[in-house]
């Protein structure tokens, strides 16, 4: 039965081990139920499941998700909550901790490992300060997922789902909707927290595509593109382009682009879809080769 996940079982552990708090780590462990259960609920974890939790923290979700799956391997970076993960989950026999950076953990071979490399499902109150290196890496890495549940920052989640003509619309909205379809399933405020974060949070959930919504030529073509073209957010997609360090390409060769995509020479970035984005990408493919 999992018995963390409140204020008083909280602290007691904490002050149990005398634990303090690392800024460093994104530390903000969740201490109400409601959330937890939101959080398993929206992950639509079966006792089939291995997942694979980041940052599990005193134990608070990993108890859940314990519950929930037939396997969890969690990866926490700081050692000192290693003796106390090993107390809150002495109860379950289908979990592992593995004292690591989840940024240097080879994915691919864990998965293969623990589940034959059949897809995992990966679940996380993630430490903020390293969301899009962890969702990213995850994605390009192409390690084999089912899908992401995590806590993430609210402006971040709605960055990741918003859509042309959107404020939050960015470079980021893009590469995580090429690679999954993003849900948020709830908005989480501070005091789910101790301490509480300076941010409101949600949950999303990013369900990785079957299929890829767009098929193109060259993949790190399209991503030049989108990032050069929101860099400078207030310039036409054309100077954009033109100013990208990343892409050497002519004026003349990025007009007569945006000319055979069928929009408008004054077009911004902000405003085209993905689908627009990679025809974009394939067309200028053909002139650069
Ligand atoms: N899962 C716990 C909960 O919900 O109460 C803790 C979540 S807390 C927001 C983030 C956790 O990630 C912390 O336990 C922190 O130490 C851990 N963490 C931070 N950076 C990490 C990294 N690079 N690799 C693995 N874990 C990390």
């Amino acid at each position: 039965m999992a018995t963390l996940g409140n204020p008083k079982e909280t602290i007691e552990i904490l002050n149990k081990y005398r634990f303090v708090f690392q800024k460093k780590f994104g530390q903000n462990f969740l201490i109400d139920t409601h959330v937890l259960e939101k959080i398993i609920k929206a992950a639509e974890i079966t006792k089939d499941d291995l997942v694979l939790e980041i940052g599990p923290g005193i134990g608070t979700l990993t108890q859940y998700l314990c519950e929930a799956a037939r396997e969890v391997v969690a990866v926490e970076i700081d050692k000192k909550l290693i003796p106390i993960l090993e107390d809150t989950l002495s109860e379950y026999s289908n979990v592992s901790v593995i004292n690591e950076d989840i940024l240097k953990v080879d994915l691919n071979a864990l998965v293969q490992e623990k589940n034959q490399g059949r897809p995992v499902k990966i679940v996380a109150n993630l430490p903020y300060y390293i969301t899009t290196p962890i969702i990213m890496g995850l994605f390009e890495a192409l390690v084999p997922v089912d899908n992401i549940t995590v806590m993430v920052q609210k402006e971040v989640a709605e960055r990741m789902q918003s859509g042309p003509g959107s404020k939050d619309y960015g470079a980021l909205s893009l590469a995580v909707q090429y690679y999954a379809k993003p849900y948020i399933a709830a908005n989480v405020p501070p005091n789910c927290f101790m301490p509480r974060p300076n941010v409101g949070s949600a949950v999303i959930r990013l369900t990785l595509h079957e299929n890829k919504p767009v098929v193109i030529k060259d993949e790190k073509l399209l991503f030049k593109l989108i990032r050069a073209s929101f860099n400078q957010r207030r310039k036409t997609l054309q100077n954009g382009l033109y100013n990208g360090t990343e892409i050497n390409l002519t004026k003349e060769v990025i007009a007569e682009a945006i000319k055979a995509l069928g929009v408008s020479p004054t077009i911004r970035g902000e405003a085209l879809t993905l689908e627009q984005f990679a025809r974009l990408s394939d067309i200028l493919y053909d002139k650069i080769h």
